[in-house]
């Protein structure tokens, strides 16, 4: 990959595609085929099975609106579940809310965040933060261990296939439920519109059978297929449409504001429409 174009095919017909500056590392890991880029125009750039994962120039508007939002509709966030999220970035969102104690990161693969520590510094930089605990495990089990923990869970996983295919079950999001405490809150990374049309209306419904309060939010993504992106939220108490003004404080933020975390749950109708 030098000189080259390189292609996340989304269907048969249709793909997002970077010119690569040069490669930087390919590995068959022991779940996924691993690749870190430099592109020309999106920096450094991090590639699962052929799929965009992040890159330098647009990461923050991914991981902001994964961890503000739910953040900033928790009174009091002190304990955060990460799961997925090997580059870090979820992680150097979390840590700037002062109330957050400990933030756990449970990623599958240890060679994403191997070279995400590497290749992608300041997205990764703060994995080593003392607040934080990572390790490398299998979220799916991590969720089924755990009961009555989390203030926040944050699922930021690859697209639901592979080692992700069981973080969108019905029985992961029950387990979510039992892992959280009983004013707990989770947010979930659940694709485009545009092409997981299905995707997202399973997620709804099944989120929707579990959580009293089940919201859908989006982002705008360039590097990510189609640029539309959903976030599926499921709550037990707090609803991220009610988060008065008082519950926001100052962060340095690029995409993210307070006016935009209400604008966001704001959907076009054939969004609106895979809610109902
Ligand atoms: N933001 C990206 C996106 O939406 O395409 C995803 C970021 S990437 C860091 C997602 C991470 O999920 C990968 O590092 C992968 O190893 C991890 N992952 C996949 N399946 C997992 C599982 N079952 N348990 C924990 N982590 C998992």
């Amino acid at each position: 990959m030098s000189g080259l174009w390189y292609t996340e095919k989304q269907t048969d017909h249709f793909g997002i595609t970077m010119k690569i500056k040069r490669t930087l590392h390919t590995e068959q890991t022991d779940f996924q085929y691993l690749e870190m880029a430099e592109t020309e125009e999106w920096g450094n750039m991090l590639f699962l099975d052929g799929m965009v994962m992040t890159s330098q120039k647009d990461e923050f508007v991914y991981h902001e609106m994964v961890a503000h939002v739910p953040l900033f509709t928790h009174p009091n966030p002190e304990n955060i579940l990460v799961v997925g999220g090997g580059d870090g970035g979820v992680i150097r969102e979390v840590l700037k809310h002062p109330k957050v104690k400990k933030a756990t990161l449970v990623d599958i693969d240890g060679k994403v965040i191997e070279y995400s520590k590497k290749f992608l510094p300041e997205i990764a930089g703060e994995l080593d933060n003392e607040r934080v605990d990572v390790r490398v495990d299998d979220g799916f089990m991590h969720i089924a261990k755990s009961e009555n923990e989390y203030d926040v869970i944050m699922v930021d996983s690859t697209e639901p296939v592979g080692p992700a295919a069981n973080l969108f079950t019905k029985g992961f999001y029950a387990g979510i439920s039992k892992a959280l405490k009983e004013d707990g809150i989770f947010v979930a990374q659940t694709d485009n519109p545009w092409f997981k049309a299905d995707l997202i209306r399973e997620v709804q419904r099944d989120v929707k059978e579990i959580f009293p309060i089940t919201r859908l939010y989006t982002a705008n993504i360039p590097t990510y297929p189609s640029g539309m992106w959903t976030f599926t939220i499921g709550s037990k108490k707090y609803d991220p449409l009610e988060v008065s003004d008082e519950q926001f404080h100052e962060i340095e933020t690029k995409y993210y504001t307070k006016e935009l975390h209400k604008a966001a749950f704001v959907l076009p109708k054939f969004v609106k429409d895979l809610t109902e």
